[in-house]
């Protein structure tokens, strides 16, 4: 007859040799806490299923609890959905020197804030601004954690309580939460909608100029979203031109920010950091891992006037960027300087590689795996730039009996892989497969094919 009598104590498990380890491997509270859960479930359990596991299953099941506390959350994937800026999967993997700038500054104490030269406290600002102005040719540079800190950063500092300009169709909502209405009203800035969803005319600008004191005239790139049809919109170089005759500065936030021109790939043109300079913008704000190619990051450049201003604003303190970003981000803006973004930087060599490649892949993946088909698709670029814009791309087609189990499966791999379906295939995009993961991948389908 079980009883709960039989069940061992918290001091006999403490005893066995396994749980020994595991106090080695996870600290002694942490193997208390998860023998008493361990135990108050099984005495749960049993009035429910009148079952008392013995002592070794006892002791597996605090090995599994341990194992569920403590294992990390935030785990590298293969991303073979073809979507190169896939924002849920971490948008921009970093370039090798980026990895190895990341390394070595966190290795050691830095340079972080202090000059070496005068040997006295300096401050974070320097790293990344000069590189940044020789790339662009801009006046002064600001990094801070995120493109969206970057524009509240900008609305707050330069224009609170005071009248920003907004066309009506760039009144977007980004994704994850990020829309400009939104943050214009968290700035304390008061927003002027102009022209309508699908026309805005130079004259609007002109006329919401003229009608009140504006602090600033704010173009905001559409991301995502496309409006097509029966559409116009000014330059920005005209908008500059009409703002600037009444003295107000146009800021121009990029989302993406190119420093190269996606043309070339056979993508549409996505605007680029240069452009916005060209046109007249006095600050252009972009995101560092999106198509710069870099880490997590919001930069403003432009006229040293407006940037020494957020520079001074108490929320640049709050928003600052960490010295592991201000690392990659200079290793990923040096690509850019030596003219080597497109073998270098990991999202503009996916952008880039040639059809025939990935066909050549895919076959080479389809003799390992002995089965699969080459499926002619589209890989995008993601990350709120080029919508609609495709690549054409060569998938590995695989038809399984039940797809949505297998990519499921997939899923729970080391490491995990997330593939598409369609068509009831899943596929598997080689161009967003980081060449050094193709054996991982094929290891990890090959598994799941065989059980
Ligand atoms: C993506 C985007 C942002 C937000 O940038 P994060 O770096 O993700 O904070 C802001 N504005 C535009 C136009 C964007 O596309």
């Amino acid at each position: 007859m079980q009883s709960l009598r039989n069940l061992p104590s918290v001091e006999q498990i403490l005893q066995s040799d396994l749980v020994l380890i595991y106090i080695s491997t996870y600290g002694r509270p942490l193997v208390l806490e998860a023998i008493r859960l361990t135990l108050k479930k099984v005495r749960d359990n049993f009035s429910l299923q009148n079952n008392i596991p013995d002592q070794d299953e006892i002791i597996e099941l605090v090995r599994i609890q341990l194992e569920v506390w403590t294992e990390p959350s935030l785990l590298p994937v293969i991303n073979a959905t073809g979507v190169i800026l896939h924002t849920n999967l971490g948008r921009a993997p970093l370039s090798l020197a980026a990895r190895r700038a990341v390394q070595s500054v966190s290795d050691n104490y830095s340079n972080l804030e202090y000059d070496l030269i005068k040997g006295k406290r300096s401050t974070r600002l320097v790293h990344a601004e000069e590189l940044l102005k020789h790339l662009t040719g801009v006046q002064a540079a600001l990094v801070v954690n995120n493109n969206a800190a970057a524009v509240l950063l900008v609305l707050t500092a330069l224009a609170r309580r005071r009248a920003v300009v907004i066309a009506r169709s760039q009144l977007v909502e980004i994704g994850g939460g990020f829309r400009v209405p939104d943050v214009l009203k968290q700035s304390g800035a008061r927003l002027v909608e102009i022209g309508t969803t699908n026309r805005i005319h130079i004259a609007d600008y002109e006329q919401a100029i003229s009608e009140m004191p504006v602090a600033l005239v704010f173009r905001a790139h559409r991301s995502n979203f496309r409006i097509t049809g029966f559409t116009t919109e000014p330059d920005l170089s005209e908008i500059v031109e009409v703002s600037h005759r009444a003295n107000i500065p146009v800021i121009d936030d990029l989302g993406s920010g190119s420093f190269l021109d996606t043309a070339q790939f056979g993508l549409g043109h996505e605007p680029t950091v240069q452009e916005s300079l060209q046109s007249g913008a006095d600050l252009v704000c972009f995101s560092g891992d999106k198509l710069l190619g870099g880490p997590q990051a919001g930069i403003v450049i432009g006229k040293t006037e407006y940037i020494e201003k957020l520079k001074k604003h108490p929320l640049t303190r709050a928003l600052r960027a960490d010295k592991l970003c201000l690392a990659a981000l200079s290793a990923t803006l040096m690509h850019y300087l030596k003219d080597e973004a497109i073998q270098e930087i990991p999202v503009w060599k996916m952008i880039s590689t040639p059809l025939v490649n990935l066909q050549e892949r895919v076959q080479n993946w389809i003799v390992l795996l002995g089965q699969g088909s080459a499926n002619h698709n589209q890989s995008t670029v993601g990350g709120g730039s080029l919508p609609d814009e495709i690549l054409p791309t060569c998938c590995l087609a695989l038809s399984v009996r039940n797809p949505n189990r297998f990519m499921e499966k997939l899923r729970q791999q080391n490491p995990p892989v997330i593939s598409r379906l369609e068509n009831d295939q899943i596929l598997f995009d080689p161009r967003t497969v980081l060449p050094e993961q193709d054996s991982s991948l094929i290891r990890n389908i090959q598994f799941l094919l065989q059980s």
